[in-house]
């Protein structure tokens, strides 16, 4: 069995912090981002691993963060040439991506990026009003997000969006005229994901204290549908609950993920899960603290489990019904040594009954009317 493996590289560094995101990074003025010593130390971590990539193939390398656009392109590139030459093996039309912030992106970056070799950029847009921005606490508006977009098309053939709804003052109508300002850009990618408060932010404390006005399920789910059918008719296909895709362009990274594959996760806080043999896989998260990153990237994981066939199971029904294919039977056999739908025969039997579950082409799927309703479905079938 060829061992595809992905591959991804944590930024944790941010110009501000965002009042609603929990994501491991931290605030430093791009003046102060440790660029350079970071690349070192994530190429002492790679190098000190290197045996854990014995016989993988690189499937794809994703550069996420935190804000990886404050990276230097040339420490960044250091970084992408040593994990290519890391692996044994590689896809033939690599897919390397980095998000991007609009306020650290322009031509001159997108250029350096895509002269180091990467052929793919998400741009962590969230809104184009800027009422909205400002609520978000981004330091882009609306015109800065569209110079990003226009100066990543310029210089890099695949171009994603982020997109943040249900956000105060965010009807309908004014959802569809944000997503309708992105037409003229032809995008082969969109991200739409709901607000989420998150504990430990400070959204989270503001809606503790009744002062955050946030979308009801019914104002989501209203959102939901509008977006589905507003890019359905600009020929999007809405191929994961929160991603939608022209026919073919789908991210090549995250669709290795939702399949429950393996990836390596490289930087402070990264997170990476690489099978060890049929039904076995560890997870580890590396140490958080960039500065402690820093010091020694080989440091033991802040967190490190062993995952056996049942938890692997869960992992690919958790992340596999999320999209439109579903979760394919035979690879979960080869990968976990079980039968799912022998291991879940009463709930899938039940689900199916009601039209929540189909089975088809060798795939366990959740009809897309029915996606409103995703969590408690998976929760069914734990
Ligand atoms: S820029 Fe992105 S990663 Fe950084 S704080 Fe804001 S939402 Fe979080």
């Amino acid at each position: 069995m060829r061992r595809g493996t992905s591959v991804y590289v944590h930024f944790p560094f941010c110009a501000r912090r965002c009042p609603y995101c929990d994501f491991a990074t931290i605030a430093r003025s791009p003046q102060e981002v440790p660029g350079s010593a970071y690349a070192d130390a994530v190429l002492r971590e790679l190098e000190g691993r290197h045996t854990e990539l014995e016989g993988r193939h690189l499937a794809s390398i994703f550069f996420g963060g935190g804000t990886p656009t404050l990276w230097d392109a040339e420490a960044l590139g250091r970084v992408l040439a040593a994990i290519r030459a890391a692996f044994p093996t590689a896809e033939d039309e690599l897919e390397i991506t980095v998000e991007c912030n609009p306020s650290s992106l322009d031509r001159a970056k997108a250029r350096a990026l895509a002269d180091a070799g990467v052929n793919r950029l998400s741009i962590g847009v969230q809104s184009l009003s800027d009422e909205r921005l400002r609520f978000l606490g981004r330091l882009h508006d609306a015109r800065g997000a569209i110079r990003a977009i226009e100066a990543a098309r310029e210089h890099v053939e695949r171009v994603s969006v982020d997109f943040i709804f249900g956000l105060p003052g965010q009807d309908r109508a004014a959802l569809l005229a944000e997503l309708d300002a992105l037409r003229p850009f032809s995008l082969e990618h969109l991200s739409l994901y709901a607000l989420t408060i998150e504990e430990g932010t400070p959204f989270h404390e503001l809606r503790k204290k009744g002062r955050l006005p946030v979308a009801t399920d019914d104002e989501y789910a209203t959102l939901f549908l509008a977006a589905e059918e507003a890019l359905g008719a600009l020929g999007y296909e809405h191929y994961e609950v929160s991603n939608y895709a022209r026919p073919g362009r789908e991210s090549r990274h995250n669709a290795h993920y939702w399949r429950g594959h393996a990836y390596l996760g490289l930087g402070a806080a990264a997170v990476g899960c690489l099978d060890e043999g049929v039904g076995r896989a560890r997870r580890r998260k590396n140490v958080i603290e960039p500065d402690a990153y820093l010091r020694d990237p080989l440091a033991p994981p802040a967190e490190s489990e062993r995952l056996d066939a049942e938890d692997l199971l869960r992992e690919a029904l958790m992340l596999g019904l999320r999209t439109s294919r579903g979760v394919d039977l035979a690879d979960v056999r080869e990968r976990t040594g079980l039968d799912l739908l022998e291991a879940r025969r009463a709930p899938i039997a039940r689900r199916m009954e009601l039209g929540d579950l189909v089975v088809e082409d060798g795939h366990l799927r959740v009809p897309r009317s029915r996606w409103l309703s995703l969590d408690a479905i998976v929760v069914d079938l734990f």
